[in-house]
C-alpha cells in the first residue's frame, strides 16, 4: 500500500468541496479527490442574493460568473417581476477562482473508505490527513423519502438579442406534461442564454431528445433563432418530502465530518444547496483547527437543528407532490408567487416566519382540503440500511 499524507482531505470535489476550498485556503492546504476529471463540469450554480449574507457574498464574489438585480416568473396571463438579486456559479467561474487560490489540489480518483484520519483510494492508496471531510454528493437513504426536480439545459447563442435584461426563473406559461414545466432562463449577455426544461415529476426519468426539441420549440415559440449551442446540463434534484434526521445521522460516522448533499443538506422544495454549501464552509472555516470530532458535532448540530426548521418546505413538497395531481401543481406554484416579494424572499432562503407559513397556508386552497390533510403528517417507518 502506498501512503502519502495532506492537511485537509475532501472526499468529492463537486460544489460543496469546492466551496470549502476556496474558504479555507491558503490558511488551509486542502486536497479535493473527486473519481472524475472535471467534477464541476455541466453545472450552473445559481442562489437569491436573500440566500446568503454579506459576508459569505464577500468570500464568495470571485466565483460568480453573474449577478441580476431582480428576476421575473410568469404564469398564464401574468408576469411578475421580482426586485430580489439573482447570480450563478458556473464550472468556469467557480474552477477559475478555485485556481487563483495557492493551497488547493485535485486528484482524479476512487475514494473506497473515509475515516477520521484520512481516506483510503480504491487502488489501495491510503493518504493521511489532519481532517477528511465527506462530500461525495447524494445518496439515496432509507431516512428520506424523495421526488425529483428534473431538467435539461442548453446554454445558447441566439442570432439577435434576446431582450432580457433579468433571469426568468419560472415560464411556467407552456403547456404542462410529466408534473408541473417551466421553463428557467438566464441572460448571461444580449445573445448568450441558458434554457432550461424543467420538471416537477414523480419519476426521474428524461429524454434528453425530447428535451432538447422542446427547448427548440420554446425558443421558436419566443421569437428567437439559435445560432449554435456552447454546452448542456442535465440533472435530477432530490426533492424532500419526509426525513428522519435523527436517524440519518445515527447512520453518520461521528468523527467524519460530512457537507453538501452527502448531509442531506439542500432546500427541500427548490433542491438548491448553494446556501447550504456556503454555510458548511463557514463551520468548517470556525471549527476545523478543533480536530474531526468537534467540527462534525458541529456540522451535525447545525443540520439536525436546520432539518427541524424545515419541517415546513417538507410539508410543501410533501402537498405538491401528494395532494396536488400532476395537472394541479401549476397552480399550486402559481398562487405562491401572488404573496407578496418579503415572504418570498423568505421562503427561498429557508427562513420563513410563523406568520409566512400560516399566510403560505391559508386562503383558498389550490389543493383539495381532505387531500392537503391527509399530507399533513411526516412520520415514516424508516427501514434500517
Ligand atoms: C446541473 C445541475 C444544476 C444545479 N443547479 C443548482 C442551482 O442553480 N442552485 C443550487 O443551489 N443547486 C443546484 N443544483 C443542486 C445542487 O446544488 C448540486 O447538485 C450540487 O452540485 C451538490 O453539491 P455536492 O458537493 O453536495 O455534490 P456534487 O456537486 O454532486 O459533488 C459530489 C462529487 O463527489 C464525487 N464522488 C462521489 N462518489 C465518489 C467516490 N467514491 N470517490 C470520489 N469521488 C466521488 C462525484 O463525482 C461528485 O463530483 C444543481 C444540480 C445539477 C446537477
Amino acid at each position: 500500500m502506498t501512503e502519502q499524507t495532506a492537511q485537509i482531505v475532501i472526499a468529492g470535489g463537486g460544489l460543496a468541496a469546492s466551496l470549502a476550498a476556496l474558504r479555507l485556503a491558503p490558511a488551509a492546504r486542502v486536497l479535493l479527490i473527486d473519481q472524475r476529471a472535471d467534477p464541476l463540469a455541466g453545472h450552473t450554480w445559481s442562489f437569491h442574493s436573500g440566500d446568503i449574507d454579506a459576508a459569505q457574498r464577500a468570500w464568495l464574489a470571485p466565483a460568480i460568473r453573474r449577478a441580476w438585480d431582480g428576476q421575473d416568473v410568469r404564469f398564464p396571463g401574468r408576469t411578475r417581476t421580482l426586485r430580489s438579486g439573482y447570480a450563478c456559479l458556473d464550472a468556469d467561474s467557480l474552477g477559475a477562482a478555485l485556481a487563483d487560490v495557492p493551497g488547493v489540489t485535485r486528484l482524479t480518483a476512487r475514494v473506497a473508505s473515509i475515516d477520521a484520519g484520512g481516506v483510503t483510494l480504491a487502488d489501495g492508496t491510503r493518504i493521511g490527513a489532519e481532517l477528511a471531510i465527506d462530500a461525495h454528493g447524494f445518496a439515496p437513504h432509507p431516512a428520506i423519502q424523495v421526488r425529483s426536480q428534473k431538467f435539461l439545459g442548453q446554454e445558447l447563442r441566439l442570432t439577435a438579442p434576446h431582450g432580457l435584461t433579468r433571469p426568468v426563473i419560472m415560464d411556467a406559461t407552456v403547456p404542462q406534461m410529466d408534473g408541473y414545466r417551466f421553463f428557467y432562463l438566464l441572460p448571461f449577455d444580449d445573445t448568450r442564454l441558458l434554457v432550461e426544461a424543467t420538471y416537477y415529476s414523480d419519476g426521474a426519468a428524461l429524454s434528453a431528445d425530447d428535451q432538447r426539441a422542446g427547448i427548440a420549440d420554446y425558443v421558436a415559440s419566443q421569437g428567437w433563432q439559435i445560432a449554435g449551442v456552447i454546452r448542456e446540463e442535465i440533472g435530477v434534484l432530490p426533492i424532500a418530502l419526509r426525513f428522519d434526521a435523527d436517524a440519518f445521522w445515527r447512520s453518520v460516522p461521528r468523527d467524519v465530518p460530512t457537507i453538501g448533499l452527502r448531509a442531506m443538506r439542500f432546500h427541500p422544495l427548490t433542491g438548491y444547496s448553494l446556501p447550504h454549501a456556503v454555510r458548511g464552509a463557514d463551520l468548517i472555516a470556525r471549527h476545523w483547527r478543533q480536530g474531526p470530532l468537534a467540527l462534525a458535532r458541529a456540522l451535525r448540530r447545525d443540520s439536525l437543528a436546520d432539518a427541524k426548521a424545515q419541517g415546513f418546505y417538507r410539508l410543501l413538497s410533501r402537498m405538491l407532490f401528494e395532494a396536488a395531481a400532476p395537472d394541479e401543481r401549476r397552480r399550486v406554484m402559481d398562487r405562491f408567487y401572488l404573496l407578496p416579494e418579503p415572504l418570498i424572499e423568505r421562503f427561498y432562503a429557508g427562513q420563513s416566519t410563523l406568520a409566512d407559513k400560516a399566510r403560505i397556508l391559508t386562503g383558498r386552497p389550490p389543493v383539495p382540503v381532505r387531500r392537503a390533510l391527509r399530507c399533513l403528517p411526516e412520520s415514516f417507518k424508516v427501514n434500517p440500511a
